[in-house]
């Protein structure tokens, strides 16, 4: 496996060779930034596969650096923080991340959050998803074209809004969609009872996709922050 390329951006000394160290162990190539302005450079020259990036930088927040990143690139930005407040999170993936890990990590999900996104990348690689006529994710199958969805061969008996939201999911797999995101992708506003008629929509879409709706295969919740549609083996 071609190992990603991966732009450390954390001006803390001991994280950062924590970091390097568990990308060097693990066959990844790694550049660093120790602040914002380094870390927009980086991105523009040496084209990284990922950016592992902390919000708390010496010269600028990270979220603008994100906001910066984004008017030219997609790349995927996994942000790492000490902030822990959902608020956070969600101005962080608002404005364009893909994912987020809370100080202290630990290695193991460091390297799993690096792993979905390599996953990601190589289904971008194999075809730009939202181009393809079909998705498919382990038992899952949503045919676009034909707007319908089934697990396996049985067909999924989906309300107009589940299938707008598997459809939004699958299209995002991999990346963390916030509350406010699918809101207003699916109704085109994101009012607090929109929110929870999501919740509403959301439980029972898992329980037509999700065998075991407890323990969610296809679609994980991050608790006050949004939903990820996870790329199953
Ligand atoms: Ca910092």
């Amino acid at each position: 496996m071609n190992k990603l390329q991966v732009l450390v951006v954390e001006d803390d000394a001991p994280v950062r060779n924590l970091i390097t160290t568990t990308l060097k162990a693990h066959e990844y190539k790694h550049i660093v930034a120790e602040n914002g302005e380094e870390a927009i450079l980086q991105a523009s020259t040496c084209n990284p596969d990922v950016i592992l990036l902390d919000l708390g930088l010496p010269d600028m927040d990270g979220v603008d650096v994100i906001k910066k990143i984004r008017t030219w690139s997609n790349l995927p930005i996994i942000v790492i923080s000490a902030r822990n407040e959902d608020s956070d999170k969600i101005e962080a993936l608002d404005n364009g991340a893909d994912d987020f890990l809370t100080k202290p990590f630990s290695v193991e999900e460091l390297l799993a959050r690096l792993r979905v996104t390599g996953r990601r990348l190589a289904m971008m690689q194999a075809g730009p998803e939202a181009n393809e006529a079909v998705f498919t994710n382990g038992n899952l199958r949503v045919d676009y074209a034909a707007g319908c969805a089934f697990i396996g061969d049985e067909e999924l008996h989906l309300t107009p809004n589940e299938y707008k939201l598997l459809c939004l999911l699958s299209h995002n797999v991999g990346k963390v969609l916030t509350h406010t995101y699918i809101t207003q992708n699916i109704w085109g506003s994101s009012w607090d009872t929109d929110v929870a008629s999501l919740r509403v929509y959301m439980a029972n879409l898992r329980k037509k996709l999700e065998s075991t709706p407890d323990s969610p295969h296809y679609i994980q919740t991050h608790i006050g922050v949004g939903y990820r549609m996870m790329k199953v083996e």
